[in-house]
C-alpha cells in the first residue's frame, strides 16, 4: 500500500468515528491471482497484542483475497467504537452497505439500531447505536446477496477474528445463521438463540438477522429477538 492509500485509509477510518493508534502492520497476504487456489493462500497471523483495528483495515488494503473484491464498490470494514463493550456480527454487506462502505445501513441496519437503541431506552441503558461496534463475516457484498460461501467466509473470517481480539468486547451478538457459522461451527438460528455460547473467551448470543425480522410473517422471532437483545444489554451494561 502507498502512503497516499494509507492516508486516504486513516481519513475514511477517522470518519466512521474510530480514535486510532497507528502500529506496525502485520505481514500482508498476498493477493490471489486467478492462477492460485484460494486454500493456498498465507492468512495473517493473530497478534492481539499487537492489533488494533487500524492495522487490520491496512492489512486488509485493497484486497483481491478472494472473489467477492470483483464486484464490490466498497469493503464495509465495520463502525462504532473501537473500545465498545459489545459487538454485533452479521453476514455481509447489502447494496446500500457496499455503496456507503459501512455496515447495516440500508432497511435491515434500521431495524438494528431501531432494535439496539429502543431496547436500551425501554431498559434503561443509556447507549446508542455508536457505542457498541458493528461488523460482518465477510467484508464485501456477495452478488446478488448471495449467502459467502465457505472459502471467503474462510479467508475474510480471519480478519473479522482480528477484529474481535482487537476489540475484546465482554459479549459478541451474533446475527443470524452465516455469523453463527462463523463463530461457533454450528448450524440452526433458532436452536441456538437465546442461550449464551462462547467464541474463545468472550461470551455470545446468538439472535435472528435483522432482515429475516423485517419479513411479514415473522412476528414471534422478532419479539424472541427483543428477548434476546434485553439480555445481551443487560450482561454487558448493567
Ligand atoms: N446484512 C448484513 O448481514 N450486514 C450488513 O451490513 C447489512 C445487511
Amino acid at each position: 500500500m502507498t502512503k497516499d492509500e494509507v492516508r486516504r485509509r486513516l481519513e475514511f477510518y477517522q470518519d466512521l468515528g474510530i480514535k486510532t493508534v497507528y502500529r506496525r502492520s502485520a505481514a500482508v497476504p498476498a493477493p490471489v491471482t486467478s492462477h492460485q487456489s484460494l486454500a493456498s493462500v498465507s492468512l495473517p497471523t493473530i497478534e492481539p497484542s499487537q492489533d488494533s483495528l487500524l492495522t487490520i483495515l491496512t492489512d486488509i488494503g485493497d484486497c483481491k483475497r478472494c472473489r467477492l473484491h470483483e464486484a464490490r464498490n466498497k469493503i464495509v470494514f465495520g463502525s462504532g467504537d473501537e473500545n465498545a463493550r459489545l459487538v454485533f456480527v452479521g453476514e455481509g454487506p447489502g447494496a446500500n452497505e457496499d455503496q456507503q462502505g459501512l455496515p447495516f445501513v440500508g432497511r435491515a441496519g434500521q431495524l438494528l439500531t431501531q432494535m439496539i437503541e429502543g431496547t436500551a431506552t425501554k431498559e434503561g441503558i443509556p447507549i446508542k447505536r455508536s457505542d457498541v461496534y458493528i461488523c460482518n463475516v465477510v467484508k464485501c457484498r456477495p452478488p446478488e446477496n448471495r449467502t459467502p460461501q465457505p472459502d471467503e467466509m474462510e479467508i475474510c473470517g480471519q480478519f473479522l477474528y482480528r477484529q474481535l481480539l482487537a476489540i475484546r468486547p465482554k459479549a459478541i451478538c451474533v446475527l443470524g445463521g452465516t455469523a453463527a457459522k462463523a463463530l461457533l461451527g454450528k448450524e440452526g438460528v433458532t436452536r441456538l438463540r437465546g442461550k449464551w455460547d462462547q467464541w474463545r473467551d468472550i461470551q455470545v448470543m446468538v439472535t435472528y438477522h435483522p432482515s429475516y425480522l423485517l419479513r411479514p410473517y415473522n412476528q414471534n422471532a422478532k419479539k424472541e429477538a427483543w428477548e434476546d437483545l434485553k439480555k445481551v444489554l443487560h450482561y454487558v451494561y448493567d
